[in-house]
């Protein structure tokens, strides 16, 4: 059984960034107002992430790492109006099976904290009070340890550090209330480094450097009958003078960080035609959709969605960056 739930962890958590982001993600979904990560050679010897969300009450910390164990989904139907970024109560059970898990955490108004460390879904000991000052750091060790071959093979290739800068610069820019930092351990200086912000603007600058903020105007999409409201757009793109050898493309549909390559694809055809000259375009588009119509059950570590009408969504968007290029071109 042990070796079931391995390969159906393995599935879950394929690589160090994949855990990066569920760990940020249950930050996120805790109410944090400050996250921070930690990671050691690529995040196979250390993945850290402390956050100051509401923590983890005592009671539940016995069955915290066992499958299918969340707080955010009491019943199916919820499935449909979920808003919270978890839902399948499989990433930190999954963690258990291909890592050491360490967890520290603290409730409001409580004196203390816990520290509980869990293996293939169980605790390893009695939850043990320790100082803590707010919200929850989670600690994964030895990632893949019991997994010679994922091991090998990512210890071969270039490491997932810079996967990892990535997906937080991304999750900076849509969170700007939120302040992320991100550092290798031991190092000085983090390589992510954003602070609570009420401007957009203010948080691309921080994390992706004045050469990009300076360069990028606002657009804006929704349906044309408001009282439908079905679709909503706004972002940044980039204009003529912003200069990159490829495309970025931070997309965020109903608040959870997904891709969607048709789209990317579609606003790359309308950015050549209509600036042939220009480089590969800077795109952050935050999109809401009636949940119903985007689908999220989709496999955890899949970050490309199927939305229900792509095909119109896809056109409205390349139209409104379409008019926004031909009106800063004039
Ligand atoms: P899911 O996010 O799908 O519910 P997870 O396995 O990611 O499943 O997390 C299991 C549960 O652990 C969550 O539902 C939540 O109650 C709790 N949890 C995990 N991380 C945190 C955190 N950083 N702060 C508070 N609670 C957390
Ligand atoms: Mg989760």
């Amino acid at each position: 059984e042990s070796v079931v739930n391995r390969i159906a962890a393995g599935e879950v958590i394929q690589r160090p960034v994949s855990a990066v982001k569920e760990l940020i993600e249950n930050s996120l979904d805790a109410g944090s107002t400050s996250i921070n990560v930690v990671v050691k050679d690529g995040g196979l010897k250390l993945i850290q992430v402390s956050d100051d969300g509401h923590g983890i009450r005592f009671e539940d910390l016995p069955i915290l790492c066992e499958r299918h164990t969340t707080s955010k989904l009491s019943k199916f139907e919820d499935l449909q109006s979920i808003q919270s970024m978890g839902f399948r109560g499989e990433a930190l059970a999954s963690m258990t099976y291909v890592g050491h898990v360490t967890v520290t955490t603290i409730t409001k108004g409580q004196l203390h904290g816990y520290r509980v460390s869990y293996r293939d879904g169980v605790m390893e000991h009695e939850p043990k009070a320790c100082a803590a000052v707010k919200g929850t750091q989670i600690m994964i060790e030895n990632l893949f340890y019991n997994m010679t071959a994922r091991r090998k093979t990512l210890q071969n290739s270039a490491d997932d550090y810079p996967k990892i800068v990535d997906l937080l610069s991304r999750f900076a820019i849509h969170h700007i209330n939120v302040s992320f930092s991100c550092r290798k351990h031991g190092a000085a200086r983090a390589d992510v480094h954003s602070v609570a912000t009420a401007s957009r603007l203010d948080a691309i600058r921080s994390v992706y450097g004045v050469s990009v903020a300076r360069n990028l105007m606002t657009i804006e999409a929704s349906d044309d009958d408001p009282s439908s409201s079905v679709f909503k757009m706004d972002g940044f793109i980039s204009n003529s003078n912003y200069i990159a050898k490829k495309i970025t493309m931070v997309l965020f549909i109903n608040g959870r960080l997904v891709d969607c390559s048709s789209l990317k694809r579609a606003i790359e055809i309308v950015y050549a035609a209509t600036l042939p000259k220009a480089s590969k375009p800077f795109i952050y588009m935050s999109v809401m959709l009636p949940p119903a119509h985007v689908d999220v059950n989709v496999h955890p570590t899949k970050r490309e969605v199927s939305l229900l009408n792509q095909e119109i969504i896809i056109e409205k968007i390349q139209s409104a960056v379409e008019s926004k290029l031909r009106n800063s071109n004039e």
